[in-house]
């Protein structure tokens, strides 16, 4: 109704009832008004007066009459002036000014000012007594000019509007709105593990659940009429929601799930709270409040924090062990002094491709290498400048080969390179590159050359031991046939090397 709070509609109400009762009072004459009160007493006045003036008039006595009119106006400021008039209409005795003031009396007639009064001696009438009053009172306010009455109305509706108001909103606010719950729904709420609120559609609490009070450590009473929002509790700035559920969930009339809600403590960690509210519709399906349910996360969430570091920490662990890992991989399978494979590795690697590139018919080379003369190196300039040159050697052959080349160090300064795909003539000519790259190198104002050996899947090597075996054979015959050079396999290559052996 017209948006009024139920205290201003229950004050009106009752100023109406009010003011009914004064206006029903008047009418049936209950209200003593200033203007008859005045009558009585000019009446009973005039009675007392008249029954004097009779016995004055009985003895003769016109001394005493005249007195007694005098008096009686001297005493009554009211009374104006007063005479006995005779039958025959003769004034027997007045004040002053009687005649004057009587003129406007009435004839035969007693008015409010003009009072005439038989003055009756052994029940006949002998004369009239006379009076004029002063006019009534006026029954307005001297001040507004209002009639009393009325100013009486509305000093009523005024200042009893103002008290039943005051007084219904407190007696409001004592009533207590949570008896609305029923005992056998507040017993099952107060029984949940999780806070529940229910909200009016001012945010008023109504219900606070015993699991709530505890949370925010007050009673219910000091909770109940309070709004939600100013209990100390904040959002998790973390999430994108800026309002409270509650309040959402009562201005949209939408259900509202998983909002974080803090709320600070005395140990300086805030409680964590993870909140649905549900709107409460009337029939129209406007929004009447809420109820707020309130689940206490904070130790599932220190809990999945502490998990969730423990996931950072093992996560780093495995990074820490798989780098770990291929560092020994890279150890297990490398040469110390030149970091090409070891000869372990590269049989490892040549296991598969080998077979892969047979069954493939694809190409596949073999390349052995061997520093000429270096035992001399080793006795002139000492292991330490031999070391020096067995890693130019191996420098020398990486740089030659092609990324997918495969580099080990098969003996002391003998070297073995894989080359997948590549046909015969390209490993040829890669060992040649390598043999003039070693040719032209200084180390340290060491000079040295190299052999070579060279071999192709195509010359009919059935195993990988096979096709180095055949590599070796080439790089023995370039040995044999005066170093520093690159020779090629090829079949026979083997009796030759038997020939010259013996
Ligand atoms: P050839 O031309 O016939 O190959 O003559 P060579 O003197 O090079 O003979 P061979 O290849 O048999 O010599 C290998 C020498 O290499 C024997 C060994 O003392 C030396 N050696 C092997 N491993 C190392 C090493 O790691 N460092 C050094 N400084 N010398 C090594
Ligand atoms: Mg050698
Ligand atoms: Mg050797």
């Amino acid at each position: 109704m017209f948006g009024f709070t139920p205290a201003v509609r229950l004050s009106l109400g009752l100023v109406v009832l009010t003011v009914s009762i004064l206006i029903l009072a008047q009418a049936i004459g209950l209200t003593p008004g200033a203007e008859r009160q005045q009558l009585d007493v000019r009446k009973r006045l005039t009675e007392t007066l008249a029954s004097q003036v009779g016995v004055a008039i009985m003895r003769g006595d016109e001394i005493l009459l005249q007195y007694l009119l005098e008096s009686s106006v001297e005493r009554n400021p009211e009374i104006e002036s007063a005479g006995v008039r005779r039958n025959d209409g003769i004034v027997v005795s007045q004040t002053k000014l009687h005649a004057q003031k009587w003129a406007k009396a009435k004839a035969h007639e007693s008015t409010p000012t003009h009072v005439r009064f038989p003055i009756m001696i052994n029940g006949a009438k002998r004369a009239e007594f006379e009076i004029t009053f002063e006019p009534l009172m006026s029954d307005s306010h001297p001040i507004f000019g209002i009639p009393t009455f009325i100013l009486l109305v509305i000093f009523v509706s005024l200042s009893g509007f103002v008290g039943f108001w005051f007084y219904i909103k407190r007696a409001l606010k004592h009533l207590d709105p949570s008896a609305v719950v029923p005992a056998r729904v507040r017993n099952a709420l107060n029984i949940l593990a999780e806070g529940v609120l229910i909200l009016d559609r001012r945010e008023q609490i109504v219900l606070v659940n015993t699991a709530l009070t505890e949370h925010l450590q007050r009673t219910e009473q000091s909770l109940v009429g309070k709004k939600a929002s100013n209990l100390g509790w904040f959002l998790d700035p973390n999430q994108e929601t800026r309002d409270y559920p509650w309040l959402t969930a009562i201005n949209t009339g939408v259900k509202q799930t998983g909002v974080r809600v803090l709320l600070p403590t005395s140990d300086e960690k805030d409680k964590i709270f993870h909140v649905n509210a549900v709107p409460i519709l009337d029939g129209k399906g406007s929004s009447q409040g809420t109820i707020a349910v309130f689940e206490d996360i904070t130790e599932l969430e220190t809990k999945s924090r502490l998990l969730e570091e423990m996931i950072q920490q093992l996560a780093a662990t495995q990074v820490a062990i798989e780098s770990k890992n291929k560092e020994l991989t890279y150890l297990a399978t490398r040469d110390p002094l030149t970091n090409c494979f070891n000869r372990r590795a590269l049989y490892e690697h040549l296991d598969g491709k080998f077979d892969g590139a047979r069954t493939s018919d694809a190409e596949f080379s073999c390349i052995m290498a061997d520093i000429d003369f270096f035992k001399k190196v080793n006795d002139t300039y000492g292991h330490a400048a031999g070391d020096e040159v067995i890693k130019m050697a191996a420098n020398s052959l990486r740089e030659v080969v092609r990324d997918m080349d495969m580099v080990a160090r098969f003996g002391g300064e003998e070297f073995c390179v894989i080359l997948p795909g590549a046909p015969l003539e390209q490993a040829q000519m890669i060992a040649e590159r390598c043999r003039e790259k070693i040719a032209a190198k200084d180390t340290n104002g060491i000079k040295v050359t190299g052999s070579f050996g060279v071999t192709s899947i195509r010359m009919g090597a059935s195993s990988a031991t096979q096709l180095i075996q055949q590599a070796d054979e080439a790089l023995y015959y370039s040995k044999q046939h005066g170093r520093n050079q690159v020779t090629c396999w090829k079949p026979g290559m083997e009796s030759l090397i038997a020939e010259t052996q013996h």
